[in-house]
């Protein structure tokens, strides 16, 4: 039994990390995802609360249901430490036990090499568009959005006047 580890900010969940966790799936029996920087909400780089992304993450699963069958997906909301060194530790305290980790991200397979996890690096996907940022910034400046995340994340977006909520943090009182 083989149990992997999937960490984002989901700032939002979109159809890159659907494709990661897709291929995680195939793969290992059950996956824990973290929500990382789970403190944080309501900025223009983190405008959706842990709660929210877990709810995004949640329903977006429903989706892969055909794939994954009864396979069991922990979410597990993760706050920063701000002390690289001690971060792996911290994530490990919170999350069931897992044996490999899946992820792209330098800092973080660093860390968890470090600290004697087997690694593994995930394909990126149309990562131009499929992107936190680009997504954001499509909300913000009224383009359209809702083609790069999965349809259940869209409706939990509306649901919380999420772009809304964005385009209002993002006006200064200057
Ligand atoms: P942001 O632009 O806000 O940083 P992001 O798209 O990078 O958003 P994260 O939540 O930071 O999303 O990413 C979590 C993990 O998912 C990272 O390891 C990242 O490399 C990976 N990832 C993000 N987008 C893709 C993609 N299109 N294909 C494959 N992996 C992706
Ligand atoms: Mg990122």
């Amino acid at each position: 039994m083989t149990r992997g580890f999937f960490i984002g900010r989901f700032q939002p969940y979109h159809l890159g990390h659907h494709e990661v966790l897709r291929e995680i799936l195939r793969e290992v029996d059950e996956v824990v995802i973290g929500i990382g920087s789970a403190q944080e909400s309501h900025t223009v780089e983190n405008p959706f609360t842990a709660g929210e992304r877990v709810m995004m993450v949640d329903k977006a699963l429903e989706e892969l249901k055909k794939d994954i069958g009864e396979k069991k997906v922990y979410i597990i909301p993760l706050e920063d430490v701000y002390r690289n060194s001690l971060w792996v530790s911290h994530v490990v305290s919170l999350c069931p036990y897992f044996d490999v980790v899946y992820s792209n991200n330098p800092l973080v397979i660093r860390l968890f090499k470090e600290a004697g996890f087997r690694v593994k690096r995930t394909k990126m996907f149309n990562r131009m568009s499929y992107q936190g940022t680009e997504i954001r910034r499509r909300m913000i400046c009224g383009e359209s959005w809702e083609d790069l995340v999965p349809k259940p994340v869209v409706e939990v977006i509306k649901e919380i006047e999420g772009v809304k909520r964005l385009r209002e943090i993002v006006n200064s009182d200057v």
